[in-house]
């Protein structure tokens, strides 16, 4: 019997870096896979629909959120779009045997960590100001989103302490490195060998 796939769940504020350290970790782990949210949001130049995200327009959206069961195992606006976790692809991938990455936001955090048993990740910025040089450096975003971001990563930070493990993005390589490090000691676990699986010790 394959064995279910953990549920890892990474928050960050907008244009800390949690996309490009989530990159270079994929890219060598295998195993990981990311969960595509839906977003009402339009696409940022570069992105594709399918591989960043579901675009969908808020009606669309709407008909997912309130099937009955949602099809959204959680969702929440976030700076004026809404956004949500498609139910199905999480159960289908953890099936799989797959370990799932849900980059959401502390409101979809707090969900999915009273419903399910998720491995939590904050990622910070050495500091706000160094966060305001990303997200313009970035370049993707309006003056008035980014302020609006801004503004919400105060909050956003507060939240830190409810997530079980802390990596702050200042130098990269060593981020990288610490993501990688969590995700391979969580898989180590010894809850989640399949039962009966011993190691035989010879002294
Ligand atoms: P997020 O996904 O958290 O919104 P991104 O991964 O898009 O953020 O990163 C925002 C910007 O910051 C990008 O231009 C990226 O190249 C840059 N960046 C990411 N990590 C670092 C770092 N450790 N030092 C300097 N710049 C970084
Ligand atoms: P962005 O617009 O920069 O891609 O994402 C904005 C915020 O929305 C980020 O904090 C990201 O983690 C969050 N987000 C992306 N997808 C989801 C989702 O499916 N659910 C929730 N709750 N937040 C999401």
């Amino acid at each position: 019997m394959v064995r279910e796939g953990m549920l890892l769940v990474l928050s960050a504020p907008s244009g800390c870096g949690k996309t490009t350290i989530l990159k270079r970790v994929m890219a060598g782990l295998p195993g990981l896979v990311f969960s595509v949210s839906h977003t009402t949001r339009p696409p940022r130049p570069g992105e594709q629909d399918g591989r960043d995200y579901h675009f969908v327009d808020r009606a669309a959206f709407v008909a997912i959120r309130d099937r009955q069961p949602s099809g959204f195992l959680e969702w929440a606006e976030v700076h004026g779009n809404l956004y949500g976790t498609s139910r199905e692809e999480v159960s289908r991938l953890r099936a799989q045997g797959l370990d799932v990455v849900l980059d959401i936001d502390v409101q979809g955090a707090a969900r999915v960590r009273r419903d399910w048993d998720p491995v939590t990740v904050f990622i910070a910025p050495p500091s706000l100001a160094e966060l305001e040089r990303r997200l313009r450096g970035r370049g993707t975003e309006a003056e008035e989103t980014i302020a609006l971001r801004l503004a919400n990563a105060r909050r956003e930070m507060a939240a830190a302490d409810d997530y079980q493990y802390l990596v702050v993005n200042d130098d990269l390589d060593v981020a990288v490195d610490a993501l990688r490090a969590i995700i391979v000691a969580e898989r180590c676990r010894r809850r989640r060998m399949p039962s009966g699986e011993t190691v035989e010790l010879r002294l």
